[in-house]
């Protein structure tokens, strides 16, 4: 399969000994594609069992998570930690709660943020966690009795030279408040750097809820910059979604001049050419925490439609998935192709299946990867860091101006290692290559461990 026989045979032993991850596997299989245009140049990497070791997990928490819901009866959930990589700084990711959680989504998304937070250029390994619990339709105190459950384990295994998780999927502000207000009563420290995206009073970054959202406009305006002599400015957007990073992508990409034409939640889209009330949606979403389709109930003109897959076959000029991981299929690639899209910017973790990729990338559209593209939320993580230590806090625009900064460094850095590796403009290979070797380096320095 690759052209290095130490690449196929590390990628047979994963697939030997964790058959049943599939999501785990294909974000391997993608990364080695890259590292397959380098590792004949890097013959110490077999010698030092690099790979090997880089494909796996440094730890692996799994932990019974009870709680008692609002009747009183006994729940129990699953929680994970994959503390996947630590050489470059302390373990770092987000923690997901949504039913499809489970340990090859957690591993998937621990190996991504490893070389995504490689790529922001700040000292974070790499680490994801979560559990199957659901918080939808949950009362505000069960969802915070079951926060307080999960870190009476967690809070043992974290801490802000060890493992410092923040928000992903069905984790916003609420759940981290919940999440910070357990850990500070059981190390009986205020120890702000262990947990990011907390609230403003409490430690929080300004521009962090903003962070992923924006910094994601930020890099497809660099690639339609630099590769397209292009902007935002009178394109129509297609946005998977409508979370955290689909409503901060939706609000940066009008202020770029864009329109938002389709949004979208797990049961289905909404379509607004004139592009959507930002206003309402936040009011839907954030307020009432209600499903899309009150969207199209609430506003003339617009239609509602049941499912998400089709939102794909929405015209547009720009495409940004940012809902989960394989929502948008080769189907859906094809649709955007049709339509004469110019560029796919993942907001989403893997949002592309690889036939997808493939369908886009020789269709000559841009294309970047969420490793890259979608890096601004734990890079701006990193900030509330800092801030954190410095026991201080920066405005709004200092945060924005400073993430705008590293998107643009990110962009730059993914071209340069696609044009080294004879591929220029292949932002996948660029941010694969570029993300590994940092890691790499830091590995070959500290020995076999
Ligand atoms: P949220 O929980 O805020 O929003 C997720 C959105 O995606 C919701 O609209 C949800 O719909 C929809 N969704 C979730 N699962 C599915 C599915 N299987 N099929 C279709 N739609 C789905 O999460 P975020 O916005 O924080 O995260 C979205 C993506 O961005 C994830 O891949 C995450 O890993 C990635 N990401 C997030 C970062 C962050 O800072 N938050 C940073 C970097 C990446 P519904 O409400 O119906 O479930």
């Amino acid at each position: 399969m690759y052209k290095s026989e130490y690449l196929n045979r590390v990628y047979e032993s994963i697939v030997k000994r964790d058959p049943n991850e599939p999501e785990y596997l294909q974000a391997v299989r993608e990364v080695f594609e890259s590292l397959d245009l380098v590792v004949d140049k890097h013959p110490e990497w077999e010698k030092a069992g690099l790979i090997e070791r880089f494909v796996e997990p440094e730890r692996v928490l799994e932990f019974r998570v009870p709680w008692v819901d609002d009747q009183g009866k006994v729940q129990v959930n699953r929680g994970y930690r994959v503390q996947y990589n630590s050489a470059i700084g302390p373990y770092k990711g987000g923690l997901r709660f949504h039913p499809s959680v489970n340990l090859s989504v957690i591993k998937f998304l621990g190996f991504e943020q490893t070389l995504k937070n490689s790529l922001t250029t700040l000292p974070m390994g790499g680490g994801k966690g979560g559990s199957d619990f659901d918080p939808k339709g949950r009362s505000d105190a069960e969802v915070m009795r079951f926060c307080q459950s999960f870190m009476t384990e967690m809070a043992r295994h974290i801490g802000q030279f060890t493992d410092v998780p923040a928000g992903d999927i069905g984790v916003g502000g609420r759940e981290v408040g919940y999440l910070y207000g357990q850990f500070k009563r059981i190390v009986n420290r205020f120890e702000a750097g262990a947990i990011t995206g907390k609230g403003i009073p409490f430690g929080g970054s300004l521009a962090r809820t903003q962070a992923t959202g924006y910094g994601l406009c930020y890099f497809a305006s660099e690639a339609l910059k630099k590769q397209r002599n292009d902007s935002f400015a009178g394109k129509k957007v297609v946005i998977s979604g409508s979370g955290n990073v689909a409503q901060y992508a939706a609000e940066k990409c009008m202020q770029l001049g864009g329109t938002v034409v389709a949004m979208s939640d797990s049961n289905g889209y909404v379509v607004d050419e004139r592009g959507i009330d930002l206003e309402k949606l936040f009011d839907i979403k954030q307020k009432r925490r209600a499903r899309i389709r009150v969207y199209a109930e609430e506003v003339p003109g617009s239609e509602y439609h049941e499912g998400c897959k089709g939102i794909w076959g929405v015209k547009c000029d720009i495409a940004l998935p940012c809902a989960s991981q394989n929502e948008m299929d080769a189907e859906g690639a094809r649709a955007l192709v049709a339509n004469g899209a110019m560029g796919v910017f993942e907001g989403a973790n893997m949002p592309l299946t690889p036939e997808a990729i493939a369908v886009i990338q020789s269709a000559g559209l841009l294309y970047a990867p969420g490793k890259a593209s979608n890096a601004g939320g734990v890079a701006t993580s990193g900030l509330e860091m800092s801030q954190n230590s410095l026991r201080m806090a920066w405005s709004f625009e200092e945060v924005d101006q400073k993430l705008s900064g590293i998107m643009e460094n990110i962009y730059n850095a993914c071209y340069a290692a696609s044009e080294e590796c004879g591929c220029p403009g292949d932002l996948m290979v660029g941010a694969n290559v570029a993300g590994f070797l940092k890691v790499a380096e830091a590995m070959m320095a500290q020995g076999v461990v």
